[in-house]
């Protein structure tokens, strides 16, 4: 009985084992690892998944469907030769084939599966996921965060000890960076940032247009099936690109005719607004991430458009890092999941691999909407890409004279409007009938990677308090287990305040400004009201950074020396600045005509370019 790791892709899956030593992945009947996620249904109502369902695309549209992933977990559903599928059957078709595969090829029976999902993916999502495994007939152990495993892999394959990497995964329709640490037995998301709506199609769409200009045509005016077949050929002049400086592609249909060049300069020019829109979640996530640029040792290259030479040029001259591919970057993801089944087989590695994981959405609460009660707003109070697990609060106070009670809905989701998030349950909190917003409540969120949301209410005028747990169910977790992590949690409540090195810091600021006066004084008033803002964002490890730089500047006061060298603006704007600073060196350093070429391109405003 075998476990392996399924990377359930929007374009492409694979499957992974560990045996040999080694992660491996298994061939399809085709001998391919690239199992297109197409699926069709043919007239004898059978199912057709990968390779040939991909050629049956244009063949027969309406009985074909790709890129259901992007709906896993959404309401909708695709029509198929008379019947309806959700995403997540459509997904089960093809996690079924990939484990068939397995079987064939590894000769014994698949005991669990381990699929990964993109690190954003919600609940709901999260869920649809497994149950496509459950659907597919398969255990769905666990499911791990596509950046992770592909963090794993580098880590593994290049015997590295603790490191930071940014997963750059660059699929077909979507653009995913994340930051992970490797610490000793623990790979944690750090942050995750992204553009949904930028990928290789992209870049096809750019090439179409060009090609069709190139011959003197208009794409917008070629039929719906001409558009079809130059996008083809614009993908396959694209991936040509990807291994030579320059390539041609000859169409020869009635309305476009004729053989178009593209040199990799000449399609960073003609993409430069889609390079311009890379590096938004990469200046984004270095910005949400607790680290430096310094501190990351490697970009680990994922997804089919990161094979794009001028993407990874692009990559190395925008970061200055070394890049990891796994041979072919959209099996690093696999590789990764393949070295964790093999963890996962040899019970005593994992239990020392915990995954810690940031939280992929936003947590938080209804609030008064004053131009439409019926529609109120969210409020978030763990916010998405928080690292896990945390526990943060705030306050809220009644909208209405003499309201008597706060009616507390909790939401899970990035919706502007409470009601078009996921509502995981209410609670009613007693209050003093007073003039509105008199009455104050404090709302604390306790969150961990298992799912498990504690919601803890006190109202000040009272000393009331409420509890409210929620449980995310599909996870089946026992009562022991449960009352377990609940322990944990109730641990992880504490007051960052109350710690004990975080009391020294308060109770030392305090004392030097009792001590002193002017302008030191006010600056330590500057540090301890600092340090409390920092301690309410109740990041755990934002708090040791914090508190560790604050202690150095402290002591220092405390012995005479006046030392003025932590300004928190400064602390807040290294990582921006450092951003700043990536085009400039990169116009300084590189000279030749070349390489000035991609610059130039790669600067250019989209706005510029287009006029
Ligand atoms: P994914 O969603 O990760 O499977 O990526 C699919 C995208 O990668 C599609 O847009 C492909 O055109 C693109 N892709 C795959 N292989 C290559 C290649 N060798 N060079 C350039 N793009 C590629």
């Amino acid at each position: 009985m075998a476990i392996v790791g399924i990377d359930l892709g929007t374009t492409n899956s694979l499957i992974a084992v560990y045996r040999n030593g080694k992660s491996e992945l298994i061939p399809n009947e085709f001998g391919e690892y690239l199992t297109p996620s197409v699926v069709h249904i043919n007239k004898d109502k059978e199912v057709i998944v990968g390779k040939s369902a991909k050629e049956l695309l244009i063949v027969d549209p309406d009985n074909t469907v790709s890129v259901f992933k992007r709906s896993m977990g959404l309401k909708k559903s695709y029509s198929l030769r008379g019947g309806k599928y959700q995403p997540e059957e459509l997904s089960a078709f093809v996690i079924k084939k990939l484990v068939e595969d397995a079987r064939r090829e590894l000769k014994e029976d698949i005991e669990e599966v381990i699929i990964s999902v993109p690190a954003y993916f919600d609940d709901v999502r999260r869920k649809a996921t497994k149950r496509a495994g459950e659907i597919a007939g398969v255990k769905v152990e666990r499911l791990i965060n596509e950046p992770s495993a592909a963090a794993l892999a580098c880590r593994m394959e290049e015997e590295e000890e603790d490191c930071i990497y940014m997963v750059f995964d660059f699929g077909g329709g979507t653009l995913d960076v994340s930051i992970v640490e490797c610490f000793d037995n623990v790979i944690s998301v750090n942050a995750v940032s992204g553009d949904n709506h930028l990928g290789g199609s992209d870049f096809d769409d750019v090439i179409a247009k060009y090609i069709c200009k190139e011959l003197g045509k208009e794409y917008k005016k070629l039929s719906k099936q001409d558009q079809s077949i130059v996008l083809r050929k614009a993908e396959q002049l694209k991936k040509k690109l990807s291994v030579d400086r320059e390539a041609e592609i000859s169409l020869d249909l009635d309305a476009v005719k004729g053989t178009v060049s593209l040199t990799q300069e000449k399609l960073v020019e003609i993409s430069a607004k889609i390079f311009s829109r890379m590096k938004k979640p990469i200046r984004q996530v270095l910005n949400d991430c607790e680290f430096r640029l310094e501190d990351i040792s490697k970009i680990v290259l994922v997804g089919g458009s990161s094979k794009m030479t001028v993407v990874s040029m692009y990559l190395y001259y925008l970061l200055q890092k070394d890049l990891f591919t796994s041979g072919d970057s959209d099996e690093t993801v696999a590789l990764g999941l393949g070295y964790y089944a093999g963890m996962k087989s040899r019970n005593e590695d994992i239990r020392d691999l915990v995954m810690t994981d940031i939280c992929p959405f936003s947590l938080g609460v209804d609030t008064h909407n004053e131009s439409d009660i019926a529609n109120p707003y969210f409020s978030p109070i763990i916010s998405r890409n928080s690292v896990l697990p945390i526990s943060k609060w705030d306050y809220y106070t009644t909208a209405h004279n003499n309201q008597r009670e706060i009616e507390l809905n909790i939401y899970q989701g990035d919706e502007y409007y409470a009601k078009n998030n996921i509502h995981l349950g209410k609670m009613s909190v007693k209050v003093k009938p007073r003039p509105a917003g008199e009455e104050k409540i404090k709302v604390r969120f306790t969150y961990d990677i298992n799912g498990i949301l504690d919601v803890d209410v006190e109202v000040e005028s009272t000393r009331m308090t409420y509890q409210k747990t929620i449980v995310n169910k599909e996870l089946g977790l026992s009562d022991k287990e449960l009352q377990k992590q609940m322990e944990k949690l109730t641990e992880l409540k504490k007051d960052p305040k109350s710690k004990e090195e975080n009391q020294y810091l308060i109770t030392l600021a305090n004392a030097l400004y009792r001590e002193t006066s002017g302008d030191v004084r006010n600056y330590i008033a500057g540090i301890i009201d600092y340090f409390d803002r920092v301690l309410s964002e109740g990041n755990e490890a934002k708090i040791e950074h914090i508190r560790k730089r604050l202690m150095v500047v402290l002591s220092n006061i405390e012995a005479g020396l006046f030392d003025f060298s932590f300004d928190e603006r400064e602390y807040e704007e290294e990582e921006y600045e450092e951003e700043r600073m990536f085009i400039d060196s990169l116009r300084e350093e590189l000279d030749t005509d070349e390489e000035q070429l991609y610059i130039r391109s790669l600067t250019k405003e989209p706005d510029e370019e287009e006029k």
